[in-house]
């Protein structure tokens, strides 16, 4: 893909060899989009709705980004965030995505082993989906119970 470094002021480091990312500028129908790259490993950073983008394949980047459950599974730290990651499965594809902020880190290769399941039709396995979408409603469920509680002690 046709890319050009840029200079910008906030920059991402790295989190599995702890360099300073590149700000790359990506070139895409619509706006450019600018994206962040380790030098040493050549993993690719992508904000929230940049996969989708980059990926132009709504349904796959949804289905990776959206309802991810709450569970980590993934030894990750977010270059953004610092909060923990977790594993999505795109078929054999692993890609990690942050749990607080839906970014994504995507190691070498990776971005285009997804374009190459996107070409295939690869949509999703609703099953995988299912069990993390319970997590989350489990995990909404404690979490207005617990609310519920401090309500009542506060009173
Ligand atoms: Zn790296
Ligand atoms: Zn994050």
């Amino acid at each position: 893909m046709p890319s050009k470094k840029v200079d910008s002021e906030r920059k991402y480091e790295c989190h599995r060899c702890w360099v300073e990312m590149d700000k790359t500028e990506i070139e895409i129908f619509g706006p450019n989009l600018i994206i962040d790259v380790c030098p040493k490993c050549n993993g690719i950073w992508l904000d929230k709705g940049e996969l989708d983008k980059l990926l132009k394949d709504r349904k796959l980047a949804n289905y990776l980004t959206k309802h991810i459950g709450t569970k980590s599974k993934s030894p990750m730290i977010c270059p953004r965030c610092a909060m923990t990651m977790d594993i999505e499965k795109a078929d054999d594809v692993e890609v990690d995505v942050c749990l607080n902020c839906g970014g994504v880190w995507l190691d070498e290769c990776e971005l285009d082993r997804l374009k190459e399941k996107s070409k295939e039709g690869y949509k999703g396995d609703p099953l995988v989906k299912q069990e993390e979408i319970k997590e989350e409603k489990r995990f909404k469920a404690r979490n207005s119970r617990l609310n519920k509680f401090l309500n009542k002690i506060k009173k």
